[in-house]
């Protein structure tokens, strides 16, 4: 059978995570909170979400259809839900912890022409189950003796697609015997208002649908807005055919990161153990509450404006509302983030949609529009000396805004807006010229930079190398780099390798530095990235000096009416 010549680490456990009823009821979070509750006990844990769209990755996805795209050190170009398991168990996720339809069939069909299957009829069953068996246990096989494998079925249950996906988990199941293979189900048990009561008959079908394909779940997370009562628990354990103590409502929390806390609390993490027969220590939330607390409450709050093109998706900027989370809390502060779309700043002056903002922000992004906005939201602030962080195209639009009104280069342009351009201080990578393919081509994943030393980066790094992942075609064009440092916008940072432009910064102003790397993809709640976390830092003493100016000069700004 296919999968059979992968060699088995004999202990690792696995996890499956499915989703009922509905999407969107947080079921990366959740199994990465459920990895935490493995991880505080000690326990080596890796996670792995299986995605079953046909795409071979979401990289040619737009964000407006699939959110942000989260790039990993190995520089695959994979699901969202990754940034969790990252953030929550603290382990760098590689190319293996992500597979999709797309990649299963695109490896089976290559297999197929190549003769392996010779003779036979290639089938979903075994031949596409297999693939998706045999990349499930080759996570297990890292470097590190995993105890468990937590692996996320993309989806809700129900879906024509994720079939295969779920009848891969049943074999795994039968062939490896219920003490190595958990089945969890996060479901919604709905409060109808009109009836005065919440609903179990969704969860009820949900559990019966996975039932009819042979998987019994071993645990029911209920998503609800209330505390299930003990009647409503032991009716969901009756017809859904699950013992009472393996119902565990999962209501609403205050910061995603309270959500292992409660679950710990209500007694997940003992009762997996149980289920899986595994010993461990007792669970280490030391590190964990006080950033929960500070996050909860805060001491401080600061308003930073976001200024991108698929804002309305949030999801498109999720580990950059993360970061911003972590740092707000290593500055015991909220951070309020003011959302505004690119093209606002090409009708309305910059002036009237930033006052109120203690710093800004311009994410990465593709394609032209909303551009200019962006420029103009930069100069805003290098010029009122607003603290300003730039992301990926957002270092882009800030080395034309400089260009244009520092450098006198009037017509300064990136080539991805426009082919002809005579003043091209942004241009595509030398490798990227010849590019045809659109798929997993960018400059993608980890790459060294060296910093300067005095500059605010390596203040904040407090070290001459790190290392940072990408997802770029364009760069700051080596031809315009004198001028520009010349005229003020010193290069703190390069990739050796291609004496590639990695940070740049002005003086002069209190906080002004741009990258061409994702900073946001390695921030994690115990350890915020350095850079956000100085950005944050920046923001926030802007925010009280003015506030200091407001109070000596008896004036009540919107800002100060805003925060207080
Ligand atoms: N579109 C730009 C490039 O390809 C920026 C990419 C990004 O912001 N991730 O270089």
């Amino acid at each position: 059978m296919p999968g059979k010549s992968v060699k088995r680490r004999k202990n690792t456990k696995y996890v499956f995570v499915t989703g009922g009823v509905v999407s969107s009821l947080g079921k990366g979070i959740a199994a990465a909170s459920i990895g935490r509750l493995l991880k505080a006990r000690g326990l080596s844990v890796t996670m792995m979400k299986l995605d079953p769209y046909i795409n071979v990755d979401p990289g040619t996805m737009s964000p407006f259809q699939h959110g942000e795209v989260y790039v990993t050190e190995d520089g695959a170009e994979t699901d969202l839900d990754l940034g969790h398991y990252e953030r929550y168990i603290e382990e760098d996720m590689g190319r293996v912890n992500n597979a999709t339809a797309g990649q299963i069939y695109d490896s089976v069909i290559t297999k197929e022409r190549r003769g392996d299957y010779l003779g036979a009829t290639v089938q979903v069953i075994p031949h596409i189950t297999g693939e998706i068996i045999e990349r499930i246990e080759r996570v297990s096989m890292g470097a590190k003796p995993y105890d468990v494998v937590l692996v996320e079925v993309g989806g809700t249950v129900g879906d024509i697609e994720s079939l295969p996906f779920l009848e891969a988990i049943r074999q795994m199941g039968l062939e490896k015997g219920p003490k190595n293979c958990l089945f969890l189900h996060l479901t919604l048990v709905p409060y109808i208002p009109t009836a005065g009561e919440v609903k179990t008959k969704p969860t009820q079908h949900s559990v019966k649908e996975l039932r009819e394909i042979g998987i019994q779940p071993n645990l029911l997370l209920c998503r609800t807005d209330r505390p299930l009562e003990k009647k409503v628990k032991e009716k969901i354990a009756l017809f859904c055919n699950v013992s009472r103590n393996d119902v565990f409502d999962v209501q609403d929390v205050e910061t995603v990161y309270e959500l292992p806390l409660m679950l710990e609390r209500e007694g997940l993490g003992k009762r997996l153990l149980a289920l899986l027969g595994l010993k461990a220590k007792e669970p280490d939330y030391e590190d964990w509450k006080p950033i929960v607390k500070r996050i909860k409450q805060p001491k401080k709050e600061v308003r930073i404006a976001i200024v991108g093109k698929y804002v309305e998706v949030r999801d498109s900027y999720k580990s950059i509302i993360e970061s911003f989370i972590h740092a707000g809390a290593f500055h015991d502060a909220r951070v309020n983030l003011k959302w505004i779309e690119a093209e606002d700043f090409e009708s309305r002056p910059a002036a009237e949609l930033l006052c109120d903002c203690s710093g800004l922000l311009i994410p990465g992004g593709f394609g032209e529009r909303g551009c200019e906005g962006k420029i103009a939201a930069i100069h805003y602030a290098r010029v009122n000396k607003l603290p300003f962080f730039g992301i990926c195209l957002g270092m882009q639009a800030a080395t034309i805004e400089f260009a244009r009104n520092v450098c006198g280069l009037k017509k300064a342009q990136s080539r991805e807006f426009s082919d002809n351009t005579r003043q091209p201080v942004i241009d595509y990578l030398a490798d990227q010229r010849t590019v045809k393919m659109k798929g997993a081509t960018m400059r993608l994943g980890s790459y060294p930079c060296f910093l300067k030393r005095g500059s605010l980066a390596h203040k904040a790094f407090q070290t001459d190398a790190i290392t940072e992942r990408h997802r770029h075609r364009l760069e700051v064009n080596n031809a315009y780099r004198e001028t520009l440092e010349q005229n003020g916008l010193k290069v703190t940072g390069v990739w050796p390798g291609g004496d590639l432009v990695e940070i740049v910064e002005i003086e002069d102003h209190p906080w002004y530095l741009a990258v061409q790397f994702h900073p946001e993809l390695k921030s994690r709640p115990t350890k915020p990235h350095p850079l956000y976390r100085d950005f944050v830092g920046a923001c926030v003493e802007h925010s009280e000096s003015v506030r200091k100016k407001v109070a000596s000069n008896g004036i009540l700004s919107k800002q100060t009416q805003e925060l207080d």
